[in-house]
């Protein structure tokens, strides 16, 4: 669905742009900001489109404003209660803003808020979170609804202001009331729509309940950014967003990777070369599909079909590109030659 566009620094989001994957910092900023920035510049290999900081007081104002200067990503400004320091990451350069009206206070502060971002153009998003509802809305049976009926009083203010770069997220912990409410929503506002299960859980249960709900709404092109929020790194979130988006049939130049489960005919170790392989792929920008397999049973098929597909043969490890036997090599060379091959596609 059509959406408003909004600039996050010079990444448009919404109006038909690529759905962009993001994820959130995990700890606190400190004055030692070189890990982080080094941190952040995997993220960005790995496919993250900008990154969402917590700011719970001044002093992480400042921090992230000094983090912004030298980063090489947008960043999101996560505020909640305190007026004032969305305003000082807005005056202070930060790309985007997300806060939650209903706990910043009176209507003023909000309205100070959104003319301080149409002062200088920043997005805001305002995020509703099922757990996170106004009192008098949490009894309600439909809560899909409820959060839409919370995602309109806060959109009243921006609207009074006549103030359109917002973008909207509307999540549950629980599949089908994020994907409702987010279908309620879509089909009434043209704001851009963040995509998330919020608290999704440790790494499996939570990749298996963000992919079911995220690829049912996109497959009705609904969402313009997502984050995948789990127990775990920012950035596994990141490779889990990258896969979605591949499942749903959006993924943008990132390899596509098949690999065998492995079974008692397997005659190469295709779980440790994947694992050793992984980190290499996820940081690739290419439109390409690579498959590792274990035995001549589905190897050669699976790997002819591919890009580049190696598998174990007996004694022999052997390589193909594009549909050829390109050469065979010994276990112990067939990382090397691999990534060998990869470079050169
Ligand atoms: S390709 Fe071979 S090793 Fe892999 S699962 Fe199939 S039969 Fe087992």
């Amino acid at each position: 669905m059509k959406t408003h566009k909004v600039k996050i620094g010079n990444l448009p989001i919404g109006g038909g742009a690529p759905v962009a994957v993001q994820t959130m910092w995990k700890d606190p900023l400190t004055r030692n900001l070189q890990p982080v920035i080094d941190q952040l510049s995997r993220l960005k290999q790995v496919g993250c489109a900008f990154v969402r900081f917590a700011v719970p007081n001044e002093d992480a104002a400042n921090l992230l404003i000094e983090l912004s200067q030298k980063s090489p990503l947008p960043l999101v400004a996560d505020i909640h209660y305190d007026y004032r320091l969305a305003l000082q990451c807005i005056h202070g350069g930060i790309d985007k803003i997300r806060i939650n009206p209903g706990n910043i206070g009176a209507r003023w502060k909000v309205e100070e808020v959104i003319r301080a971002a149409a002062d200088t153009l920043v997005p805001i998003r305002v995020g509703v979170n099922s757990g996170s509802l106004p009192k008098e809305l949490r009894q309600e049976p439909d809560i899909s609804r409820a959060m839409v009926t919370a995602a309109e009083r806060e959109m009243d203010a921006f609207q009074q202001l006549n103030y359109e770069s917002i973008v909207f997220s509307l999540k549950a912990s629980d599949i089908n009331t994020t994907v409702h409410a987010n279908e309620l929503f879509a089909e009434k506002y043209p704001y851009p729509l963040h995509l998330g299960v919020t608290e999704a859980g440790p790494l499996i249960p939570g990749v298996v309940k963000s992919s079911v709900a995220m690829v049912k709404l996109l497959e009705k092109g609904i969402g313009d950014t997502l984050r995948v929020s789990l127990s775990d790194t920012p950035v596994n979130e990141v490779i889990t967003g990258q896969e979605i988006l591949g499942a749903a049939g959006m993924g943008i130049n990132r390899p596509a990777i098949i690999s065998c489960p492995r079974c008692g005919r397997a005659t190469f170790d295709t779980h440790s070369f994947v694992e050793k392989l992984a980190p290499v792929l996820y940081g690739l920008e290419k439109n390409i599909t690579v498959a590792i397999m274990g035995c001549v049973v589905n190897g050669p098929g699976e790997a002819r079909h591919a890009d580049l597909g190696i598998t174990g043969a007996g004694k022999e490890i052997i390589l193909f590109k594009n549909g050829e036997i390109l050469r065979k090599v010994k276990e112990a060379e067939a990382f090397e030659a691999f990534v060998e091959e990869l470079e050169k596609l």
